[in-house]
């Protein structure tokens, strides 16, 4: 997804610089962030995911059966999607739902594909292949089949949606004039189109993309809290009790365009979990800052770059929202 650096200048002037211990001291919840990292691994091994390739064939049949493992109530969504540039797409959506008798649910969605390709490589022979994915993609799938272990063995007290959604990378971000995007975002539009019931409404819904970066900081998304500021309050305040306010950072960042824009429109209150700046935060500058080394969208985007640390970080914050 591409992002907009409205805001952080003015923001980082304003003394964004405020020093907050690092509380990690190991699990805070039965979420396990080694085997999370450990289930990007097979990901990566499929080759990167994108849609209309084998890998992506075989990536939405892994998850299906991780997660037929996990739960008996999956739910797979299957399209063909026509791009912008008219080509068509098999796709997948897949829903794993836990305690599924639970009229108050809560959604967390995570793309499973990866970008065709490489588009912000420095090296500009690299733009037009694609990339591992291990954080874009692969990271969140792996945060969620971890969820599912913790599901499995305890059912958390409201019912939980996993939607691992299809087609977020694929092409342009730009909107047309109603507001759809006709080159990405494909699984969240059709999901949206499509909801489980008539009358599915989470009590909430929360998007993870990008939550595995060894540097992990994860500014407040603009849009999210523009559009349900309520959620981003119980999340960075959930995050802050459990002594992660170093990593779930308060304060606003930038406008990402992502899977919770689909679902905003639909009326569900679902917001952004993402750490758009992917590698280290040089002093001075904030996410978005194009003068940082920024894995995101290039070939950079590699196993080595993600830690079990930030998907304990992250797993953790999922499980107690939802215990
Ligand atoms: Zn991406």
């Amino acid at each position: 997804m591409p992002f907009l650096p409205l805001v952080y200048a003015a923001l980082a002037a304003a003394g964004g610089c405020q020093q907050i211990h690092d509380r990690f001291g190991g699990a805070k919840t039965a979420f396990n962030g080694d085997s999370a990292l450990a289930y990007v691994k097979p990901q990566l091994a499929f080759g990167p995911r994108v849609p209309g390739t084998p890998a992506h064939e075989k990536e939405a049949d892994w998850i299906i059966a991780q997660m037929k493992q996990r739960t008996d109530s999956i739910i797979v969504q299957s399209w063909t999607q026509t791009t912008a540039s008219g080509k068509k797409l098999p796709m997948r959506n897949i829903i794993a739902r836990f305690n599924p008798a639970a009229t108050q649910r809560v959604l967390y969605l995570t793309h499973w594909d990866t970008r065709p390709t490489a588009d912000q490589d420095l090296n500009l022979g690299a733009r037009a292949g694609s990339f591992p994915g291990a954080n874009d993609g692969a990271a969140g799938v792996g945060l969620f089949i971890a969820l599912g272990d913790v599901f499995k063995k305890t059912p958390p007290s409201v019912g939980v949606d996993l939607l691992f959604d299809d087609g977020e990378d694929w092409g342009s971000f730009d909107p047309d004039s109603s507001g759809n995007y006709p080159d990405a975002l494909f699984g969240t539009q059709y999901f949206a189109d499509h909801l489980p019931s008539t009358d599915y409404k989470p009590l909430y819904g929360v998007l993870f993309d990008m939550i595995a970066d060894k540097d992990l900081e994860i500014y407040q998304e603009g849009n999210s809290v523009q559009n349900a500021p309520e959620v981003v309050s119980k999340v960075w305040q959930t995050a802050a009790d459990l002594g992660y306010g170093k990593y779930f950072i308060n304060q606003v960042g930038d406008y990402v365009t992502d899977d919770q824009l689909p679902l905003q429109k639909k009326g569900l209150r679902v917001i952004d979990v993402v750490d758009i700046q992917y590698g280290p935060l040089a002093p001075g500058y904030g996410p978005g800052t194009l003068s940082n080394p920024n894995y995101h969208h290039t070939t950079q985007d590699t196993f080595d770059k993600i830690s079990a640390k930030s998907l304990q970080i992250v797993g953790d914050v999922a499980v107690t929202l939802v215990k």
